[in-house]
């Protein structure tokens, strides 16, 4: 089959937003047709906004003008008045919950913003590691790149970027989600395993779609 190496420079210039420009190279394996990439693309920008977004919100729970123990009462009750933080990673009972959340979030936005997005697009007869991870996989590893099986094309565009987030958490740290697939099994964590979840890429994929415009 072919092999299409195609590199894409997309500015999204959004009004009274700082904008963010993702450096694609495409490997397209697959055949799919200029629009089709686009739009997936397109799903990966998106999410790079909603993550931008959320790390705002993690920026509110975090910057606190007290020191001690009243710095850490007030960025747990501003977490846990935060519905979605409250929801996808669970209650916060303890320091270390923000301080790992901190740290995994801005390691995403890092990782997502700071480093070119290869995209490969696998040839339908060439999916082995498509039997394990149904839609995409990565090796986290240096550069950022994601492998999108056939299946990924089927999601809807908000799944493609849900997915995106996902793979951007195994390159920022989080290799293993121990079973968490999917919104019940990410809920059920962050509700019963805050600890687990907050070291998901599955519950950082759900609370990053709730920032997604
Ligand atoms: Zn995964």
């Amino acid at each position: 089959m072919k092999v299409l190496q195609l590199t894409f420079f997309v500015f999204l210039l959004l009004p009274g937003r700082a904008s963010s420009q993702v450096d694609f190279i495409v490997k397209n394996k697959a055949g799919y047709d200029n629009q089709e990439i686009l739009e997936v693309q397109e799903s990966y920008s998106k999410a790079l906004h909603a993550l931008e977004r959320t790390w705002k919100q993690m920026n509110l729970i975090w910057d606190v003008e007290a020191s001690g123990k009243e710095k850490w009462d007030v960025r747990m009750s501003r977490w846990n008045e935060n519905e979605w933080f409250l929801m996808w990673l669970g209650r916060a009972e303890e320091p270390r919950q923000i301080r790992i959340a901190n740290k995994r979030l801005g390691k995403m936005k890092r990782v997502m913003k700071g480093k070119k997005a290869h995209l490969i697009f696998q040839s339908p007869d060439k999916t082995f590691n498509c039997k394990w991870s149904k839609h995409a996989w990565t090796i986290p590893k240096g550069k950022v790149v994601i492998h999108c099986c056939p299946q990924f094309m089927y999601l809807s565009p908000v799944h493609k970027s849900k997915a995106f987030v996902h793979e951007i958490g195994h390159e920022s740290g989080m290799p293993f989600h121990r079973k968490v697939y999917w919104r019940r099994a990410a809920l059920r964590t962050a509700q019963e395993r805050p600890i687990k979840a907050l070291k998901n890429p599955e519950n950082y994929a759900y609370l990053v779609m709730q920032y997604y415009e």
